[in-house]
């Protein structure tokens, strides 16, 4: 059966990952230097799609992105070609049916299973003599085994001119694929709700204009707000996430935007910010087993309590605690917040609960619209204490809400029951008598706090700073010290 018909008989694939935009694109650029017409596919994979970290707002923002791509290459005769498979049977069932020359994407820096997945593509396709152009995202290196010059090398991808795009009109034309995805079947990708952010690459081109023109000139006052930061903030995670721009563009903007002089130390704090992002996925890229086991193998001696109606609560935002309620109904209804709330959370989740980290990861990670495997399951850990090497810090949720939110305004907007509070009620709405409510005519429908706040931390924070004084976590240490190599695809072709 065939899938393409083509006017030559060769065929090239450009397989699309977490690169979801029209420009700056390597595999694109590639495809149309070389002499095959091509076609560019995007696979949703059910065994990608049944892992814990997956969810369906994250499959609407792809899905999503994809239409708005489709718009830009409609003028060239081209469209993201959907597939409903797993890739080696998308990759096993193309080699077989056309002449496939070379597949280009590039290297995605991500969990076991897809890392596993990768490798078996690689395999399918050097059987079928195939070539896999696969280039490096963001400077992120593969099968290094040193850090020396990773920050120089990252600044040259970072000012290194960005790829000018261009599109040939394709001579192919289409026929039936025992694979394609029919949106008929999934109705609920079709659906996009409106509380999310926007997905495609030109709505991450608007964030970023609107960032720099405006919205970023209280970048580093707002940071850890978590209503203000909500405007200044970039906002670009999601479409960085999902590759609806790059990095370097985004770095090039920022940097050689006429108004950034003024806000040197807003944008400068935001540049930053980006080489974080590539130095926490460069580390995943050494190691993706930090999804599943402690960075640090030493801290896999913590003991937790692990209550189950505990973790329930922290789920839900249901814990009597209103920074952390309302960061959790907030992630629960849009997929965005701050940092430090982030931060908060999970400090909340593993010292004031006493859950192992692994409880709560995925359901995080499946609420997060940008979740990026790389910075998620390192940044997780780092705020649970458990690499070693970060400084331990534990977040007190009270004191959070009355320096973060002093008058309540994010806390109001997403736990309803607590509109009627003021400060300091609105932070510790237990310390309020009958009498206090009565006088204010208020029916406190709000739990009390599941836990005592100091005292709850205690267990956590001596068997996190008695752990640092371990043989085994001190070896560890020294041993993250120095980068580990994750064979690549490359070398585990040949
Ligand atoms: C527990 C935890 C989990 C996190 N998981 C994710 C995740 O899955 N995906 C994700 O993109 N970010 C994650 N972060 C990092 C950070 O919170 C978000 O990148 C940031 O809040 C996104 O908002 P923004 O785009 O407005 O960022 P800005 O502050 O405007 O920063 C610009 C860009 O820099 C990068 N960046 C910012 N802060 C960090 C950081 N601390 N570490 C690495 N890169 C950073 C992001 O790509 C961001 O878009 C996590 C943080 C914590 C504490």
């Amino acid at each position: 059966m065939y899938l393409f018909s083509t006017l030559t008989k060769k065929l090239n694939i450009v397989w699309l990952k977490r690169d979801l935009r029209t420009s700056d694109h390597e595999p694109f650029f590639h495809a149309e230097n070389h002499e095959n017409d091509y076609i560019a596919i995007y696979i949703f994979e059910p065994k990608l799609l049944s892992h814990p970290d997956s969810s369906l707002r994250h499959q609407q923002f792809i899905y999503h992105s994809i239409l708005d791509m489709n718009t830009s290459l409609q003028p060239f005769n081209r469209h993201i070609h959907i597939f409903y498979a797993n890739a080696d049977e998308v990759f096993s069932c193309l080699t077989k049916v056309h002449s496939v020359t070379k597949v280009f994407s590039y290297q995605e820096s991500g969990i076991k299973v897809s890392w596993e997945r990768d490798k078996q593509v690689a395999e399918i396709l050097k059987n079928n003599s195939v070539e896999w152009s696969e280039f490096e995202n963001q400077s992120v290196k593969r099968g290094v085994n040193h850090r020396v010059g990773w920050d120089k090398d990252w600044y040259l991808y970072a000012h290194s001119e960005c790829i000018q795009n261009t599109f040939s009109k394709s001579q192919l034309s289409i026929e039936k694929s025992p694979f394609d995805f029919d949106i008929k079947k999934h109705p609920d990708l079709e659906y996009y709700p409106k509380n999310y952010q926007p997905a495609g690459q030109s709505f991450a081109v608007k964030y970023l204009n609107s960032f720099l023109d405006e919205r970023g000139k209280n970048y580093s006052r707002h940071i850890s707000s978590p209503q203000k930061s909500r405007v200044s903030c970039s906002r670009l995670s999601t479409y960085l996430a999902w590759g609806n721009i790059s990095v370097r563009k985004v770095f090039q903007k920022v940097k050689n935007a006429p108004n950034y002089k003024s806000h040197k130390r807003s944008f400068d704090a935001c540049l930053a910010r980006l080489k974080w992002r590539s130095h926490f996925i460069q580390k995943f890229e050494t190691d993706c087993n930090y999804e599943l086991v402690c960075i640090n193998k030493g801290y896999e001696k913590m003991v937790y309590d692990n209550n189950d109606s505990f973790l329930q609560k922290w789920k839900e935002g249901k814990t009597g605690f209103p920074l952390v309620d309302a960061s959790m109904r907030c992630l629960i209804n849009n997929g965005w917040i701050n940092f430090r709330m982030r931060a908060m959370l999970v400090s909340f989740l593993c010292h004031h609960l006493n859950q192992d980290w692994r409880r709560g990861v995925y359901h995080i990670a499946q609420l997060f619209l940008d979740y990026e495997p790389g910075i998620h399951f390192t940044q997780f850990q780092m705020q649970a204490g458990v690499t070693g090497i970060n400084s331990i810090r534990i977040y007190n949720p009270v004191k959070q809400s009355i320096e973060k939110d002093p008058d309540g305004e994010f806390i109001k907007k997403w736990v309803l029951e607590l509109r009627e509070l003021d400060a300091p009620f609105i932070h510790r709405p237990w310390e309020m008598t009958p009498i206090d409510l009565l006088s204010k005519g208020i029916k406190l429908d709000y739990p009390a706090p599941i836990v005592e706040p100091i005292k709850a931390v205690k267990t956590s924070r001596s068997q996190l700073w008695s752990l640092r004084k371990d043989p085994l976590v001190k070896e560890e240490s020294k041993k993250l010290l120095r980068i580990h190599v994750r064979p690549s695809v490359k070398k585990s072709r040949k």
